[in-house]
């Protein structure tokens, strides 16, 4: 097995470590990403919500950092225009944020005027009616916020549009399983994979759930876990069959629905809706689909949008989401090393903030100072 030499060695191949490749051969640096795209990559199962208007967290460095993701994104598409990936599946279609029972009317009272606060010029409240107008398979509602700024985008096809781009480039990619780092000092100077090595004069940690095993080799502990979430998807009949659903062609044009206290549904072209997610931290690894969590999510679809009724299941994933305990990433260098960054601990928000994660991670790991805005980010806010 040849060993390969670069500038930077990536671990990890799910968005945020695509991403991270991507900016790395855009900033000219010579890149070899390693990916064994392990069963349960959270990328290949995520919903897609960019809604960073209509989250709940009060935290204002978490919104602003929201905000600078889902406007990195709408460059990010122009870029990967320019390089010949159009189709990247990402569409801005809108989120009706929904109270649909009376326990979620406090709720959506706190979650909206937190929003209409932080975006008055964007965000407005709707009628029963004319949210049912925007996703004619919804059921009973009672109060509903539109944002009219919020995008959707399937984690596969951006991921491909990514590594395409980066390929383009002169990205280096390697399927296989990175088993250690070899270490100089406080150096890490390569890494090592069951497809051969790869020397490197930095590396950047992106394994999504699986990034704590090069923890003890470091000597610290990487705080990420894995949080399983399942997602079913859904057939609506054709529009000329029987069982079809009033507007179904244009399901493309559908907003996400986002109940304050619920599971949500995200609208795809041709009929598709997804809906989800499980939340499962205590099933730790395991990202079998099983029936206690389908059961959840059917219930929910049916409970939200009752119109979905002659739906056919036609798929469930399963992602493990890596997340911390305070909810934001970990991104940055790892203290005590001088040449090795984190990007990984995105949880339930990989999708929306990965890539701008990775845009501003990237001149780092080729020798920029940390900026300001990373610095919230670092691992030193946990006990090592
Ligand atoms: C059901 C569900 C719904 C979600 N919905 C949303 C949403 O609506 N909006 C949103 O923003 N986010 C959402 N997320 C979260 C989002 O999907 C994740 O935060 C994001 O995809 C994490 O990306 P990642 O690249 O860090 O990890 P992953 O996508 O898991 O990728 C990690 C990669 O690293 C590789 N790897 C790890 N270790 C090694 C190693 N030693 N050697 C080689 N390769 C290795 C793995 O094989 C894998 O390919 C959702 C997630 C789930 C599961």
């Amino acid at each position: 097995m040849s060993t390969l030499t670069c500038d930077v060695a990536v671990v990890g191949g799910g968005l945020v470590g695509t991403a991270l490749a991507y900016e790395l051969v855009g900033l000219g640096a010579d890149v070899v990403l390693v990916d064994r795209h392990h069963q349960g990559r959270a990328t290949d199962a995520g919903a897609g919500i960019l809604s960073p208007e209509t989250t709940w967290n009060p935290d204002s460095g978490w919104f602003s950092f929201g905000m600078e993701a889902a406007a990195h994104y709408r460059t990010l598409i122009a870029r990967l225009a320019d390089d010949g990936f159009a189709d990247t599946g990402y569409a801005q279609c809108g989120l009706l944020l929904a109270a649909t029972e009376p326990g979620e009317d406090d709720w959506f009272a706190t979650v909206a005027a937190l929003a209409l606060g932080r975006s008055p010029d964007t965000l407005s409240e709707v009628t029963p009616e004319e949210a049912r107008a925007l996703f004619p398979p919804l059921g009973r509602l009672r109060r509903v916020l539109h944002n009219p700024a919020a995008a959707r985008v399937d984690g596969r096809i951006m991921n491909d549009a990514l590594l395409g781009g980066a390929i383009g480039r002169g990205l280096r990619r390697r399927e296989a399983t990175v088993t250690g780092l070899q270490l100089s000092g406080a150096r890490v100077v390569g890494i090592d994979s069951d497809a051969g090595a790869v020397s490197c004069a930095a590396v950047a940690v992106a394994g999504g759930a699986w990034s704590p095993m090069f923890g003890a080799q470091l000597g610290i502990s990487i705080p990420v876990e894995p949080a399983k979430g399942q997602i079913i998807h859904m057939q609506l009949p054709a529009p000329d069959g029987p069982g079809a659903t009033d507007g179904a062609a244009d399901s493309g044009q559908w907003p996400i629905v986002s109940p304050v206290l619920h599971h949500y549904l995200v609208a795809w072209p041709g009929g598709r809706v997804a809906c989800g997610g499980t939340y499962e931290p205590d099933a730790l690894f395991d990202s079998r689909p099983t029936v206690a969590g389908m059961e959840e999510l059917l219930s929910a679809c049916l409970a939200i949008a009752p119109g979905l009724g002659p739906a056919t299941v036609v798929d469930v994933r399963v992602g493990l989401r890596p997340v911390t305990s305070d909810g934001l990433p970990v991104l940055g260098p790892v203290p005590g090393w001088d040449n090795v960054h984190l990007v990984t601990g995105h949880g339930t928000e990989g999708l929306l903030l990965g890539p701008h994660s990775a845009a501003l991670v990237a001149p780092c790991l080729l020798g920029s100072p940390v900026p300001e805005e990373l610095r919230q980010f670092s691992m030193t806010r946990f006990p090592t």
